[in-house]
């Protein structure tokens, strides 16, 4: 499959293996349980001496025709799905880290992201939050116990762009095990991969599911990172292949212990949506390109967040890592305007939550997704109270200028 391209890949993935029927998709299997030939044979499935299906929590035909898909895309070795994208960061950071471990986390980060971080530390995990944008901050920040740095790699809503390649660099020779959160750009504009990155997680509810109807995560092991020298992998877990290691300890600490399961149905719903993510992505980031630069010469907008304009303080990294500066971007009106009265005028674009949508979707940020962590979080995030972030579908691009010029003329 990585000698194909990108949707080739995705599309023929399934028939790698054969498929009952000559089906072109993997089928939808919803059984929870699996009988085996003999007692010598369940009992070799569950020690892992020979491959086979156990129990649907921890592994599912259809899952694992979707997790090789997500590996394919991100030229990774192995993935793992879960429930949510929350549920592949919070159980592969409770199955790898214990008590005494210290985190490096960008401070700029998806707010049940920070959320979770929060509550690791009524674990005794303790989390410095830096500004990931400048590899100096995270190289201060890690102490002789540091075990991960986590980013994401557009962030959310200012649309800081961390310091990926010089990270991976740093955190490569100590074997500190890098995490990104490839979401916002999806590994259709970047492969972690290719900074050193470990682990990259991916929530699947936002690009590559696309049509807003499915949640579920993923985490994909790049193949990078040397498992044997990392301490915390367990005794019952060092065993075969070191690669396959973290991912090991992942699927039963993490998903089995958890239940945080990807349902069979929801796997289908979200692999239909992934063979056109490569045709969706462009569209969605032209639209975005263009009503950046539109905004910005705009009388009425303030500010323009959006990494492909040339005044982003990250423009130049965005230009040299990511295949388009995705389709996120935030604005801030003049003063005069009240950013909710502006969206009450929209008529296209929805007032609504989520991102990665093929419809353009329009938040006030303070008032909703970043209301719980309070005021001081949010100035240390860059986070205005007029601040409104907009995820750019894929409509036609003049509707969509005409919606936002209408709504702007109205205020
Ligand atoms: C949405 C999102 C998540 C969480 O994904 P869910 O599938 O909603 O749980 C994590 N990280 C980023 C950057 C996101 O945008």
């Amino acid at each position: 499959m990585t000698n194909r391209g990108f949707t080739t890949g995705i599309l023929h993935s399934d028939r790698q293996n054969a498929i009952e029927h000559g089906s072109l998709h993997k089928p939808i299997h919803t059984s929870i349980a699996y009988g085996q030939p003999s007692g010598q044979g369940i009992a070799d499935v569950f020690q892992g001496k020979q491959a086979g299906f156990t129990y649907s929590r921890q592994v599912n035909p259809t899952v694992n025709a979707l997790e090789d898909k997500i590996t394919g895309m991100e030229q990774g070795i192995a993935s793992i799905c879960f429930s949510t994208g929350m549920a592949a960061i919070t159980a592969t950071m409770l199955s790898l880290l214990k008590s005494g471990d210290h985190v490096v986390s960008s401070t700029y980060l998806f707010g049940n992201t920070n959320s979770f971080l929060m509550t690791l530390a009524n674990f005794g995990i303790e989390v410095t939050f830096v500004d990931a944008t400048d590899v100096n901050h995270v190289r201060e920040a890690c102490r002789p116990t540091t075990r991960l740095v986590f980013t994401e790699t557009i962030a959310n809503p200012c649309t800081q762009v961390s310091d990926l390649d010089a990270i991976g660099q740093l955190c490569a020779e100590p074997n500190v095990l890098y995490v990104i959160d490839n979401t916002m750009t999806s590994p259709y504009l970047f492969h972690p991969k290719t900074v050193k990155a470990g682990l990259v997680i991916n929530s699947l509810s936002k690009y590559i599911c696309g049509h807003g109807n499915a949640l579920g995560g993923s985490i994909t092991d790049c193949g990078t990172f040397d498992w044997t020298r990392f301490d915390n992998i367990l005794p019952q877990y060092r065993s075969g292949d070191p690669s396959r290691w973290g991912l090991q300890q992942i699927r039963k600490k993490g998903l089995r212990d958890t239940g945080a399961t990807l349902a069979p149905h929801v796997a289908h719903t979200i692999a239909t949506g992934a063979e056109t993510l490569a045709l969706r992505m462009p569209a969605a980031c032209a639209n975005a390109a263009k009503l950046a630069a539109w905004f910005s010469t705009h009388p009425k907008v303030n500010k323009v967040y959006y990494p492909g304009l040339a005044q982003h303080p990250q423009n130049a990294r965005t230009k040299q890592l990511f295949r388009y500066p995705g389709a996120i971007m935030s604005i801030e009106l003049i003063e005069t305007i009240d950013c909710l009265a502006f969206l009450d005028k929209l008529r296209l674009a929805i007032i609504s939550t989520n991102l990665g949508d093929n419809r353009t979707l329009a938040l006030p940020v303070a008032q909703t997704i970043y209301h719980e962590m309070g005021p001081e979080r949010r100035a240390e995030m860059g986070i205005g109270d007029a601040t409104v972030r907009l995820s750019v579908g894929i409509e036609d691009y003049s509707d969509l200028e005409a919606d936002f010029q209408q709504a702007l003329d109205a205020c």
